[in-house]
């Protein structure tokens, strides 16, 4: 039995991921399960699933669910705060990680299942973009595997591997295309765009996600964030990465070899497909998700992206291009921005100006290490926040004349 933690089990990853473990029970067992707060719901995962471990970051919360579990006369070890993720992560008994926590938060139990050597199923490509090269090393050193759920990301990686099981760029990759729906304002006017409100950002035409990636599909900073997350993955440049707008969601990415053949992977869009590869790679298990009716499909579409609708494409392209503590910049600014969208402080276009100004501020150096990564965190939120405080009077007073 392979036993599994998993990093924010609360969420949609997390939720899908025990769909398929559900499914296939015969092969794995549930060791760990954790989340930031949500302790009704984990509660009701603990019940179902009887992990050794619960890890809570909030600690009242935790005590909470401690007593619940007690009632139940549950053996599960309550655990609370930030550190005890990392312990998770590397315990003994946990073969496979699921790092499904959603932004930076993420980073330091990501790189506590790479320091122990553990098979990763990483959906969160944060750890990547603020720390790629310190978290691909950690990888190797440690003889880690690292296995992507992002669904492009896998798909890109079931791409590669009909090449000789190969999983990174050679010389007989010509192109990657990292596919994107376009997100829900694909075509809404320009100058709508301003007044466009989280729920209406937050519902995507194809896939159901956490509200955090949610806006960054609807920015499309998500595959700005994605593209740096290929290029760590895979040793791609920018220029191996082409964007393709594919508002079906059917192509998950595809994979173009020298001799002219594109490879692609085509499926319904539902996590629990990538998931379950990362799982069972190489072999596969059933994951529960309905199969495709080619039959039904309607036409396959593929667009240049337009970056002048989406600007988040181009800062993360640039950002990743400049290197040394700008991706991790871009990334902590578009956290600060999201949430303060989210809770209508600022316009939906005001996400990328809060981003574009805490990149002109802050001055790049190399990285050396993670302390390094988290003071860049910091000091980017701060920039963000202070962007954000300037945008918010202005925000208030227009909505008030709307
Ligand atoms: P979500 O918001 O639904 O869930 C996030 C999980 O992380 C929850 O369990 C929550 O309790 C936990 N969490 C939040 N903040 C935390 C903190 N400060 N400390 C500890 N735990 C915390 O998010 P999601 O949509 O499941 O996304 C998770 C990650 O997977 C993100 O990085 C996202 O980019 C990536 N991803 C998601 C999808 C998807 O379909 N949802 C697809 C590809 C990649
Ligand atoms: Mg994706």
């Amino acid at each position: 039995m392979i036993g599994v933690a998993i990093l924010g089990a609360t969420g949609s990853i997390g939720t899908s991921t025990l769909d398929v473990l559900s499914r296939n029970k015969d092969r794995y067992r549930v060791v760990a399960l954790t989340a930031n707060n949500n302790t009704e719901k984990l509660y009701e995962q603990c019940i179902e699933y009887k992990p050794a471990y619960a890890v809570v970051v909030d600690e009242t919360a935790a005590e909470k669910l401690k007593i619940r579990l007690a009632k139940q006369s549950l053996d599960t070890v309550v655990l609370s705060g930030v550190e005890n993720l990392d312990y998770v992560a590397s315990l003994e008994q946990t073969d496979y990680v699921v790092a499904a926590i959603v932004g930076a938060a993420g980073l330091s139990s990501s790189l506590a299942a790479a320091k122990a050597g553990k098979r990763i199923l990483l959906a969160n490509k944060e750890t990547l973009v603020m720390s790629g090269q310190i978290f691909m090393d950690e990888v190797a050193r440690n003889n880690a595997t690292l296995l992507p759920v992002d669904s492009e990301h896998n798909a890109i990686f079931q791409c590669l591997q009909s090449f000789n099981g190969s999983t990174g760029l050679s010389k007989e990759v010509s192109k990657i295309y990292l596919t994107a729906s376009g997100g829900p304002f694909r075509k809404t006017d320009i100058d709508k765009l301003e007044f466009v409100t989280p729920d209406q950002a937050c519902a995507h035409p194809n896939w159901s996600m956490g509200r955090k990636i949610s806006v960054d599909s609807a920015t499309m900073m998500n595959k700005g964030l994605e593209l740096i997350e290929a290029c760590w993955l895979f040793s791609a440049d920018v220029d191996d990465v082409q964007i393709a707008i594919h508002p079906q969601s059917i192509v998950h990415s595809m994979v173009e070899f020298i001799d002219g053949s594109i490879i692609a992977q085509l499926g319904q869009p539902d996590m629990r497909t990538p998931i379950a590869y990362a799982l069972a790679w190489p072999e596969r298990i059933k994951s529960g998700v309905q199969s495709l009716d080619i039959f039904s499909m309607a036409n396959l579409e593929f667009e240049k992206p337009d970056y002048e609708r989406f600007p988040c494409l181009r800062l993360a392209e640039d950002a990743m291009r400049n290197g040394g503590v700008m991706p991790a910049t871009l990334n902590a600014a578009n956290e600060v921005a999201v949430q303060a969208f989210l809770d209508n402080r600022i316009s939906f276009m005001s996400i990328a100006n809060v981003v574009e100004n805490v990149l002109n501020q802050i001055s790049n150096k190399e990285v050396t290490d993670i302390q390094m990564l988290v003071a860049t965190d910091t000091e980017a939120r701060a920039m963000a926040t202070e962007s954000v405080e300037s945008m918010a009077t202005a925000f208030a007073g227009s909505k008030s004349h709307a």
